[in-house]
């Protein structure tokens, strides 16, 4: 059965912590979405592969995901020569997403530029019919872009609001990636008190950009059409 959304990220939580409440909101609209992490986050400072997983499932099971896959594209070095395009390419062919989630292909992490490169190639070749994989050709209508870390300006934004605390229950079941009182496990940039802070600023300023209280911006290469542009806008200035 095919899915509407498929969330393509680098490292298990990548989804959570950038379109998480877009996919919770799409699931309460009666879609279909599954999440594939290019990798099994392998190398992470933090956790070991075996926690990182279980954790990725609950993660998924809590927005409401269909399922969740993993590929073996490599931590730390993300491949995206032909040999792992073509999986990435058979995934979509397979799953058949009208819409394709991944990474804006610029990052400070190399991981993320690159998935971001694989899979917005992967859905454009994913639908050329003489390129044979194991499934028939498909071609999602649209890839769109999450920023990871680097901020990137969006071309539209989904009010989250009412997702904001699934979201927050879907961030903290990476226990091992976030902070921990009295953990003795290395530092890194999401183990820093600070992090989902963080995560909700920009949030919140992508909420404010539409006049809600939390958003999430997005971009795609195509922009979306709008049936009615005044619905679109309404509320933003309010008082007039
Ligand atoms: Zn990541």
């Amino acid at each position: 059965m095919p899915v509407d959304v498929l969330a393509i990220g680098a490292h298990p939580d990548d989804i959570e912590l950038t379109c998480g409440g877009t996919l919770a909101r799409l699931r309460a609209l009666g879609h279909r979405f599954g999440i594939v992490d290019l990798t099994a986050g392998e190398l992470g400072t933090r956790g070991t592969p075996e926690i990182r997983a279980a954790e990725a499932q609950k993660a998924a099971e809590i927005l409401g995901a269909d399922f969740r896959h993993t590929l073996d594209l490599g931590d730390g070095g993300l491949r995206r020569g032909r040999e792992d395009e073509l999986k990435v390419i058979d995934v979509i062919r397979r799953e058949k997403p009208r819409i394709v989630f991944t990474p804006y292909p610029d990052d400070r992490h190399p991981d993320h530029r690159r998935a971001g490169q694989v899979v917005t190639d992967a859905c454009f070749y994913a639908g050329l019919r003489k390129l044979e994989t194991a499934h028939p050709a498909h071609r999602p209508q649209q890839t769109v872009y999450f920023s990871t870390f680097l901020p990137h300006p969006p071309q539209f934004v989904v009010d989250v609001t009412a997702y904001i605390e699934v979201r927050r229950a879907a961030m903290r079941a990476f226990e091992s990636q976030f902070h921990t009182p009295g953990s003795v496990e290395p530092q890194t940039i999401l183990s820093q008190e600070d992090f989902l802070a963080w995560v909700e600023a920009r949030s919140r300023e992508h909420g404010a950009l539409i006049g809600v209280p939390f958003g999430e911006g997005f971009r795609s290469i195509r922009p979306p059409r709008i049936d009615d542009p005044i619905k679109a806008f309404e509320g933003f200035e309010p008082g007039f």
